[in-house]
């Protein structure tokens, strides 16, 4: 009967690594709840996850992705860039934008020949809106950031305080939040006469499609930022689900260790590492799928690391100057044997993050890192570079006070020519803070170790995220069964 009746949801991930990560894990919470899940990609973006889903058929989850060809060449971009990851110079973010719009119609195609009963969409796709509106399918976005960065980005937009500073870096106050947050207008992607290539034009469409849409799915869980869910639903009058810390559906080995695609090292030897350290000893460090730093500033990075005589974990990635691999001080590697492990490219976070021996990690703070750090209970040092990172970063030290500052205070996305703005004495300075027994950090400790638990409990049956699904299928399934 229709009451029983399978019901499909399409995903429709943004063409970058910190979305698409989130989309598949929601895609893959969905199917664990007896819905059909199809992922819509591009060609490049399905290899990285191919695996992962053939595990997950085998399994027994109704999952699959469907793959349509991403206009590159139409949108005047080189073969192959179908990724964010791809882009190297501002030009290209426009005609990257482009392409996504020309999705527009195999999307509408594709909906209509498999007419789902719901539509997960990201938000960088906000015409999916009105295309499923024509065959009355509920459309839902995905932000993949937090509660407190959704609302910190309405109030700006609402109340514009940073019009009212003298200056880039003069603080001022968001208005109407449930606390005072303070933030600097250097820390906004529309700082100075940049406006980051069509932010404005594209945040207004982003508003609109999601006022007009059937909610907003959100990667958080209500004990996290319970002021800010409700804020966001009662103030703002959004309807929300919260279902998440979503990374904690990865439960074995294998998923951890290919989450967003395989790791560039061994995830066995990562672990036998791990293992021969200290509880809570070791510094996770890895600033996200994007954000890529000049050689000056990797240096002062490395060098801190070094004099704070901390073990860690260190992820380098690389966007700028890519000829240039000599970037590490003369002898690091050999003298951090056995004291620090640099991955190249991609490492198996979420894996790292829960290990016992972890016990801080410093972040860009990306809203994906933010929460698996927050999953594992560890304090975070926060290193916000881009897009709604600074918004987090607040959240994380002002908010939630499990976090130190590393202070870079200016917005630079990874395309941009850069500065150093952290130095190595800052950087050895807040390592050895977090890292250190005095009473502040062993509060943020506690405080940190808290907030995992609570994570935990919040996807597991009964818990809040849980129960939100289940709610949120429910109505789909009422919408449904309604038209
Ligand atoms: N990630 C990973 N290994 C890496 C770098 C990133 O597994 O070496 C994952 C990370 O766990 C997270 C996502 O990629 O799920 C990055 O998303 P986030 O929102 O933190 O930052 P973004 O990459 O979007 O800036």
């Amino acid at each position: 009967s229709e009451a029983h009746r399978q019901l499909h949801v399409f995903f429709f991930p943004f063409m970058a690594p910190g979305h698409i990560i989130p989309t598949i894990d929601i895609a893959r919470l969905f199917s664990a709840r007896g819905t059909k899940s199809t992922i819509i990609t591009t060609p490049l973006n399905a290899l990285h996850f191919a695996d992962n889903i053939s595990r997950d058929k085998q399994s027994g989850l109704d999952i699959d992705v469907q793959v349509i060809p991403f206009p590159a060449k139409e949108a005047g971009l080189p073969e192959g860039c179908e990724s964010i990851n791809s882009i190297t110079s501002p030009d290209m973010v426009i005609k990257f934008f482009k392409a996504v719009e020309l999705l527009q119609q195999p999307f509408d195609m594709l909906l209509e020949k498999h007419r789902p009963d719901c539509v997960v969409a990201d938000m960088f796709v906000p015409w999916t809106t009105d295309v499923a509106k024509k065959y009355g399918i509920p459309r839902l976005v995905f932000h993949g950031t937090s509660y407190f960065s959704l609302c910190v980005s309405e109030n700006i937009t609402r109340y514009a305080p940073q019009e009212k500073v003298m200056s880039d870096s003069e603080i001022f106050v968001v208005p109407g939040l449930p606390d005072q947050i303070e933030m600097t207008k250097s820390q906004l992607p529309n700082c100075g006469n940049r406006d980051s290539y069509g932010f404005s034009e594209r945040q207004e469409k982003i508003r609109d499609s999601e006022v007009k849409s059937f909610g907003v799915l959100v990667n958080s869980f209500t004990e996290l930022e319970p002021a800010y869910a409700d804020f966001y639903t009662k103030e703002l009058g959004r309807r929300a689900w919260d279902i998440g810390p979503v990374s904690l559906c990865n439960r074995n080995l294998i998923d951890k260790a290919q989450r967003g695609k395989k790791a560039s090292i061994d995830e066995h030897f990562c672990l036998n590492w791990l293992d021969s350290k200290d509880t809570d000893s070791v510094l996770y460090v890895s600033f996200g799928s994007t954000a890529s730093f000049c050689t000056a500033q990797l240096l002062e990075i490395a060098m801190g690391l070094e004099a704070s005589n901390v073990p860690f974990i260190w992820v380098i990635r690389r966007l700028h100057n890519k000829e240039e691999n000599n970037f590490l001080p003369e002898g690091f590697e050999e003298r951090m044997q056995g004291k620090g492990l640099v991955i190249r490219d991609w490492a198996p976070q979420v894996l790292i993050l829960e290990h016992p021996a972890v016990g801080g990690f410093m972040t860009h703070c990306g809203w994906n890192s933010t929460l698996e750090g927050i999953s594992a209970g560890v304090p975070l040092i926060t290193w916000p570079v881009f897009a709604e990172q600074f918004n987090n970063e607040k959240l994380i030290t002002q908010v939630l006070k499990i976090g130190i500052k590393a202070g870079n205070e200016v917005w630079n996305s990874w395309i941009e020519p850069q500065d150093v703005s952290v130095t190595k004495d800052r950087v050895e300075d807040v390592v050895t803070q977090l890292m250190g027994n005095g009473e502040e950090a062993e509060n943020r400790r506690k405080r940190a170790s808290k907030l995992g638990k609570t994570a935990k409990k919040a996807v597991e049956k009964g818990g809040s995220s849980y129960n939100n699904l289940s709610a949120l299928i429910e109505e789909i399934r009422l919408h449904s069964q309604n038209i």
